[in-house]
């Protein structure tokens, strides 16, 4: 049941990570000043294109982020979601975590359920027959694929500029559901990513944005914490958490 503000109900929370939550375990943001973008061209990394191209360069560069993944650890934002989620499916709600992320902090984090409509960094696809697999060491442009055998087609499991994301129908469906959308350590730059809040509030949903500081999107929420995503994110998780399902935006 949903009432409107300013006491309204919350037992299905929808939130939208980006890169700021994993900022503080070392990993890049790509639009931040010296952020990944800043220092590489995405069109010769992150395009079918460069690919083809250029299979090394991209390959190099997505193994350096690999590699820095692997030695970084989830933060506290991170575990504040793994708790907001155990908690309320304690009380019968239900928390949809949508990440735009390729990393798997979450999951180490103990989430149990991530969309990760950008792909997974720890994946490699197969360009010839499309089996998806496991990767924690470097690819090569020489590496046969395991379900059919040819080789030099791997590829980095994620969503390159001009290809469409994972999970969008499953996505749409879940916001729809929702009572309260969040979005936390992102620009709102890339669609349609940024344009879950816009849909958010057209279906009458409570916005929220956490971030470090005003997003491109900030107009469209409801409610605003900044600051950094480790205290912020276990600041709101605590709230939503002690006032139980009727909590405001
Ligand atoms: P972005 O770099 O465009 O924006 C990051 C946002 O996080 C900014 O608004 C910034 O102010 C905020 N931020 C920075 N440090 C923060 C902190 N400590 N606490 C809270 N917020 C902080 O990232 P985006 O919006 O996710 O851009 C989308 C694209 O970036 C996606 O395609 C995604 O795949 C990719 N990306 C992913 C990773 C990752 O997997 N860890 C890293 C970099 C980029
Ligand atoms: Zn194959």
């Amino acid at each position: 049941m949903l009432y409107h503000s300013p006491m309204q109900r919350i037992d299905h929370v929808f939130v939208l990570t980006g890169a700021g939550i994993s900022a503080e375990s070392g990993l890049g943001t790509f639009r931040d000043v010296g952020g990944i973008w800043a220092t590489f061209d995405p069109s010769r990394l992150a395009t079918p294109e460069a690919f083809a191209r250029d299979p090394e360069t991209v390959q190099a560069f997505y193994n350096a982020r690999r590699q820095n993944l692997l030695a970084a650890e989830p933060n506290p934002a991170h575990r504040a979601l793994a708790r907001l989620e155990a908690g309320l499916a304690e009380r019968s709600g239900r928390l949809t975590l949508v990440t735009q992320n390729i990393d798997d902090l979450h999951e180490r984090a103990g989430h149990r359920e991530v969309l990760h409509m950008h792909g997974e960094l720890l994946k490699a696809r197969c360009t010839a027959c499309e089996a998806v697999a496991e990767v924690r060491a470097d690819l090569t442009t020489a590496d046969p694929c395991g379900a059919c055998g040819c080789a030099g087609g791997l590829r980095p499991h994620v969503v390159w500029f001009g290809e469409i994301p994972f999970h969008l129908d499953v996505i749409e469906e879940r916001l729809m559901a929702a009572d309260l959308f969040v979005a936390i350590g992102t620009s709102g730059a890339v669609y349609p990513a940024a344009g879950l809040v816009g849909a958010a509030r057209r279906a009458g949903i409570a916005t929220r944005e956490i971030n470090l500081e005003p997003s491109d999107n900030a107009h469209l929420f409801d409610a605003a914490d900044y600051g950094r995503a480790s205290e912020t994110v276990p600041r709101w998780v605590d709230g939503m958490l002690r006032h139980g399902p009727c909590a405001g935006p």
